[in-house]
């Protein structure tokens, strides 16, 4: 029987060939040095900080070079449930504004090369895996995973390299009169590439990253279609993929390094070029002493969705991210603050090799800026925005009272050095919620120095009586929180009472906290002038009326 009867025999209704789906998806027309990346997750349900800062680099290598960049859902696992997930895939990209040129979803499918789901290439897939077979770079394997058990712990026992290869590879020298007779008994059969390679040889891979690679050659009969489902593994699914569709760089994590060699020998097999694969590292957190790896059971920031949950800029994730892919970003966004992160050229040389630190603190750091930045409108924007979805009841007050919360949102905003409170739209609730009545609501007044009552109401009586007048401007405002300090026996300025402490009953800042508490709850808040203003003379009142009544 020959080969070609045999794949016949498997693959009795593919009658396409590679020259037909290569004749279907033609060579891209794209100007010179264009790359063409894909973002190919599997579709698990969660996306990982580290297949994000994935997109990220292939996107920019897409971008910056007048290229595409496409989504592929990995679903041959077809445990998982994939609808869902590709949505949050789609979702993290949209809000990072990394929206992939083509994709599908939600059965729309947008570019030339799809599908772009693999469980929906079956027949491509079964296509090239039946030329294989014709020319005996592929066969049926029965062993049952009883039998790869059985294998794998004499392996284990005797020391010798794990795999399908050699004289374990029990189903590699069946015959085809063989195969086909057990096909015909309805046994099930994955399907194996045929290696030729002796682990004795060396191949050289050239990864942009770490520079040339020597690895010893492939020699493991890797399964490339699995039984049940027929759905070809990652290995195989990818090799056509990326050769169908024209992908010319992979981004993809350390952990496919060492299948490298086998990659090599699939696409030899083939005769195809192979895409520049890129192997992204590993992101580590610091603990204690040691770094470890970033994980998605230990650490909540492993996962997209707490960026998302806690309102941190799409600009602030990027940026953080971007100073662990190139170890020279930080030093050319000093040179171009006010560049997009697009110009920048990606050096995949200046990735670092021995897994890059990632840091909370300063993505805080980054963010605090970036929203400090921000006028006090596109802030409103942005925090109506995240509100809507993730704090409903927060989101009717601030659109109830659009004008005054703007108004609190710009409170040492717009001005040179503005205020860096926010490192997420989180914080924002956080930081401002005493404005409003309707949270107002049996505060715990931080009181400091002053904590006697008869003491508290004295001064904000006669604040309220004699030294409040609506609409002073800010000098006189504090020219007048400093004469009542002095007319109530406390030290006008921080100078004077320091040279004759005993002389008074405290000093001008003591009598403003007991203000700030009053109205606020809070002992440290942005700038009390400002606060007063917003709040006005009748919330005021009603705030010293409710005080008197809870101390
Ligand atoms: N589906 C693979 C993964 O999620 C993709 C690796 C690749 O990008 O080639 O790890």
């Amino acid at each position: 029987m020959t080969n070609k009867e045999l794949a016949n025999l498997i693959f009795p209704n593919i009658d396409k060939t590679i020259e037909d789906y290569e004749a279907i998806y033609p060579e891209r027309e794209k100007k010179e040095g264009a790359r063409i990346t894909r973002f190919a997750p599997s579709p698990t349900g969660f996306v990982h900080i580290g297949n994000v800062l994935q997109a990220l680099t292939d996107y920019l290598l897409a971008k910056n070079s007048g290229g595409v960049f496409y989504l592929r859902n990995e679903d041959t696992d077809t445990k998982r449930e994939v609808e869902s997930a590709v949505l949050k895939i789609m979702e993290v990209l949209e809000y990072l504004g990394l929206t992939p040129d083509e994709y599908q979803y939600q059965g729309k499918v947008v570019g030339n090369y799809g599908p772009y789901v693999q469980s929906e290439r079956k027949e491509i897939y079964h296509a090239f895996i039946k030329y294989l077979i014709e020319i005996d770079r592929a066969y049926p394997c029965f062993c049952s995973s009883e039998t790869l058990d059985e294998m794998r712990k004499r392996q284990e026992a005797k020391k010798s390299q794990p795999g399908y290869y050699g004289a374990w590879a029990k189903c590699r020298d069946l015959t085809n009169e063989e195969r086909a007779e057990r096909i015909k008994n309805g046994e099930p059969f994955v399907i194996r590439f045929k290696s030729m390679g002796n682990p004795n040889r060396k191949v050289l891979f050239h990864d942009p990253v770490t520079g040339v690679i020597e690895f010893p050659e492939n020699n493991n009969d890797m399964v490339i279609m699995k039984s049940g489902d027929l759905l070809p593994t990652y290995h195989f699914a990818h090799v056509v993929d990326d050769h169908l569709m024209h992908t010319t760089h992979v981004v993809r994590g350390q952990e496919w390094l060492p299948s490298v060699p086998l990659h090599i020998e699939l696409f030899n097999a083939f005769g195809f070029k192979q895409p520049e694969y890129i192997h992204n590292s590993l992101l580590l957190k610091q603990d204690g002493d040691i770094r470890r790896k970033i994980s998605k059971r230990k650490d909540p920031e492993a996962l997209m969705a707490y960026y998302m949950e806690k309102g941190y800029p799409k600009k602030a994730v990027i940026e953080s991210l971007m100073t662990i892919l190139n170890s020279n970003y930080e030093e050319w966004r000093n040179e171009h603050p006010d560049a997009s992160y697009l110009e920048f050229e990606f050096d995949p040389s200046k990735v670092g090799t021995t897994g890059a630190l990632y840091d909370l603190d300063k993505l805080d750091n980054i963010s605090k800026n970036i929203i400090s930045k921000m006028d006090k409108n596109t802030i409103y924007d942005h925090v109506v925005d995240y509100t809507k979805k993730m704090d409903p009841s927060f989101y009717e007050l601030i659109t109830k009272y659009e004008d005054y919360t703007i108004g609190i949102l710009n409170i040492e905003r717009e001005q040179e050095k503005p205020r860096k409170d926010f490192a997420c739209l989180e914080d924002v609730k956080k930081n401002i919620w005493y404005m409003y009545d309707e949270l107002f609501i049996e505060p715990t007044y931080e009181w400091m120095k002053i904590t006697e009552k008869e003491e508290i109401i004295r001064i904000v009586d006669t604040y309220m009586e004699k030294y409040f007048t609506e609409g002073d401007d800010k000098e006189t405002w504090f020219s007048k929180v400093k004469e009542m300090a002095g007319q109530l026996g406390y030290a006008m300025n921080m100078k004077e009472y320091k040279q004759n402490p005993e002389a008074y009953l405290g000093n001008v800042a003591d009598i403003s906290t007991v203000l700030r508490v009053t109205f606020t709850s809070k002992n440290q808040t942005p700038d009390l002038y400002e606060i007063l203003n917003l709040l006005g003379k009748e919330r005021m009142l009603k705030r010293i009326k409710q005080m008197k009544e809870m101390i």
